[in-house]
């Protein structure tokens, strides 16, 4: 009897440990933000939507590669683009950002509601959950708690939304030709590096038993 209690007790210290805490530090998202973003939804994809919600299909992998939590969060926290982007603000003034940042000691914050579209990603940002990790450069690349964090996130996502793909980010032209692929203009493009496939495959295989969809190959 007493054997079985204890068992009860280990496990449940089991489970609370796994338990990850999100914390909320959410981005401004005013009115001038929600507008570009309903703009880039009919622009980019031609979708006329009343609010700018999306439907979680898949998770995007992210590095800032920018060495800080506070200096990350100031470069996703604007509603438009700072002149330092003249490349894809061509395109659309919207700043990016995504919906999770991670930091470098595993911390999950939640900078925007999971539902609502962040621009993280050419092609996909209506269907995609962004996943940013602060770091990523030589002198800071991911670390392990980053990789927990990501992999309680995935499995957080994917059991309360339809998800089907988990991919990072420098895989996302390989959906060019998928039908979840929107983006209307065939010149835009840039190419990404993060947040490695080293990091990416041990997401995949440490939530192999939500059956993710593969990633589409090359034509
Ligand atoms: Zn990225």
């Amino acid at each position: 009897m007493k054997k079985i209690s204890l068992l009860v007790f280990a496990l449940a210290l089991g489970a609370c440990s796994t338990q990850k805490e999100i914390v909320d530090i959410p981005i401004i998202f005013d009115t001038q933000r929600i507008l570009l973003t309903k703009e880039y939804l009919l622009n980019r994809y031609g979708l006329e939507q009343n609010s700018p919600e999306i439907t979680p299909k898949m998770v995007v992998l992210h590095w800032t590669a920018i060495p800080s939590l506070k200096k990350s969060f100031e470069v996703f926290n604007r509603s438009t683009l700072p002149s330092w982007r003249p490349d894809i603000e061509s395109v659309s003034g919207l700043n990016v950002s995504a919906h999770f940042l991670v930091d470098q000691d595993g911390t999950i914050y939640r900078l925007m509601p999971e539902t609502t579209m962040a621009r993280h990603v050419i092609g996909l940002n209506h269907c995609a959950i962004g996943i940013e990790n602060v770091g990523g450069t030589e002198e800071m690349p991911l670390t392990k708690q980053q990789l927990k964090s990501n992999i309680y996130l995935v499995k957080y996502l994917a059991s309360k939304y339809d998800i089907d793909y988990v991919i990072g980010h420098q895989e996302y032209t390989l959906f060019e030709n998928h039908p979840l692929w929107l983006e209307v203009d065939d010149g835009y493009r840039t190419e990404k590096t993060d947040p490695g496939m080293d990091f990416v495959e041990k997401v995949r295989k440490a939530t192999k038993k939500f059956n993710f969809k593969p990633v589409p190959t090359k034509q």
